[in-house]
């Protein structure tokens, strides 16, 4: 994702570079310190005007802790002291600006201030935690420590940087990048200077949360910084649309018959070798979808390099231990913290979770999400996708667990509430989701709740797909609950998949048809 940083000295020239930026960026960082003390409601209401997809930034530094750049241009009104910055920083949060940015040296008191202004406003506004260098790169070993002095705060984003001295310090920066994602923390990691390009170019391609550009040199925030054109043209060099005709033979490497396959352990009852075959052959693709029952993933994922394997589904128990395998990672299963798609383009890996796009567009056929409430049984990878779904839709999850700290470590991830599964019939909410295995084959007499908690539930759903109405389906039928199967959740998540690998739009309904006939089959 490409970030504007504004960081012109008057409103009037700011408005005019947003206008300009809006239509380059995903995300656009208002520079108070540099554009001064300036209206910042009508600054974020001018970009809101250009795009409501476009996330904002703001940021504050005070004079000794902006760049080299910056400092040449720090504004009259720039922040002088902490107490100034704060009332920006609150002002921003008030205004819903979707990130602000505060140096871990303001200390935690000053960061969990911000963060509980932040969950008492919704938690619309998440915090990038950052610590800046400017004078040189220590070593990886002392930046690991600030990384977990930072993620010791809770943030969203954990932002580093530092300046190179000489080339090898951008490969400090990357490592960094590798070692954050390994831990599903949403890093921002580079080198500033002359030096630091390597890290800037590279940066964005092992899962750097955002790459700073300018839209000339002119408004740079810091030395060394690309332009949106520049960073582009890096991004299309490095994605193979020039490679391929300069290497002819990159895009003609032997391919295997076997192009997709299931990745996990066991596999042998898996429904997805059946559904994508059915779809591959309908869209007239002739390559075979097969299941691999792996007990090594680190191995299986050099085959899928070597074989040339074009796309992979990953299931248990492989869906977290297999993002340190990847290249990069996806916005949406960095954020989940489970990858269960693996695209492969040219050796090149790229992990997605689908999961939570298969269960949102299951909801969505039969309810609204926004504003509602959604009791989601289980805190496993399926629980994580769901909530984030929920939460990304504008729905409100309420995490429920057998285990109290599982329960709570992704409760106080999402910000959210957590009650154990022994209080559910505490609990009020317009839907509620099972994402344990409770109830599934052959246990079919088993749910994960009893009947009498049911009642008052609108809308109830099972992840399960096999039986394809479990105990608790049925009991919230009896409820006159309107209840959903784990079927058109294991179609859409997978239809999503195909699409991701083949660029083709997925027969769903054959998709569909094949799996209820196998289970209709079964019962
Ligand atoms: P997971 O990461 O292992 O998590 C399972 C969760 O279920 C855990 O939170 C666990 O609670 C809870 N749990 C397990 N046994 C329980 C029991 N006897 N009583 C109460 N809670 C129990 O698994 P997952 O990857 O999320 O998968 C969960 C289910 O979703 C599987 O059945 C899978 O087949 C299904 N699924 C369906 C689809 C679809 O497309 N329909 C897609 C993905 C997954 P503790 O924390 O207390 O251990």
């Amino acid at each position: 994702m490409i970030c504007i940083p504004i960081t012109s000295r008057t409103i009037k020239e700011a408005l005019r570079v947003i206008e300009r930026s809006c239509h380059l960026a995903d995300l656009i960082e208002l520079r108070m310190d540099l554009i001064g003390r300036v209206n910042l409601a009508k600054l974020i209401s001018a970009i809101r005007d250009e795009s409501d997809s476009i996330k904002i930034i703001v940021t504050c530094r005070k004079k000794e802790e902006a760049a080299p750049a910056g400092v040449a241009m720090c504004a009259k009104g720039a922040v002088k002291n902490t107490g100034e910055k704060m009332a920006l920083l609150k002002e921003a949060i008030e205004l819903r600006a979707d990130f602000i940015d505060i140096e871990l040296a303001e200390g935690k008191k000053a960061i969990n201030e911000l963060k509980s202004l932040c969950a008492k406003k919704g938690g619309k506004t998440k915090i990038i935690v950052s610590y800046h260098n400017l004078k040189e790169t220590p070593t990886l070993k002392r930046l690991k420590e600030i990384f977990h002095q930072c993620t010791e705060t809770k943030p969203a984003i954990v932002k580093i940087v530092t300046t190179a001295k000489n080339v090898e310090d951008n490969l400090i920066t990357l490592n960094l990048i590798s070692y954050a994602r390994k831990q599903s923390q949403k890093i921002i990691s580079l080198c500033m200077g002359d030096k630091g390009g390597v890290s800037r170019a590279v940066a964005p391609l092992i899962g750097n949360f955002l790459s700073f550009a300018t839209l000339d040199r002119a408004g740079q925030s810091a030395p060394g910084q690309f332009t949106v054109h520049e960073m582009n043209q890096f991004q299309e060099w490095f994605n193979g649309k020039h490679r391929a005709s300069l290497v002819p033979n990159l895009s003609l490497r032997k391919t295997s018959p076997k192009n997709y396959v299931l990745l996990g352990n066991p596999v042998e009852q898996s429904l997805s070798p059946l559904m994508h075959n059915a779809a591959l052959k309908k869209i007239g693709i002739a390559e075979h979808y097969v299941a691999f029952c792996v007990q090594d993933i680190s191995g299986a994922m050099e085959g899928l390099r070597g074989m040339n394997i074009r796309g992979a589904s990953v299931t248990i128990p492989f869906k977290v231990a297999v993002m340190e395998y990847l290249d990069y990672i996806d916005e949406d299963a960095l954020e989940i913290g489970a990858v269960n798609t693996i695209v492969n383009d040219n050796g090149r890996l790229t992990g997605y979770n689908t999961d939570w796009l298969g269960l949102i567009l299951t909801l969505k056929k039969a309810m609204t999400v926004k504003n509602k409430t959604f009791v989601i049984i289980g805190a496993g990878g399926t629980a994580r996708a769901a909530a984030y779904g929920i939460i990304k839709e504008g729905g409100f999850p309420i995490i429920v667990n057998r285990t109290l700290e599982k329960g709570k470590i992704l409760s106080e991830k999402l910000n959210c509430p957590y009650y154990p599964l022994s209080e559910i019939g505490r609990i009020k909410a317009d839907c509620l989701i099972n994402t344990t295995p409770v109830g599934m084959y052959p246990h079919v007499d088993k749910s994960p709740v009893k009947e009498e908690a049911l009642a008052g539930y609108k809308y109830v759903m099972d992840v399960i797909y096999n039986p394809l109405k479990t105990k608790l389906l049925n009991d919230a039928d009896k409820k006159r609950c309107h209840i959903f199967s784990g079927v058109d959740m294991i179609v859409n998540q997978g239809a999503e998949q195909l699409r991701l690998w083949t660029g083709v739009e997925p027969p769903t309904t054959l998709m569909k048809k094949v799996i209820l006939k196998r289970l209709t089959k079964s019962e």
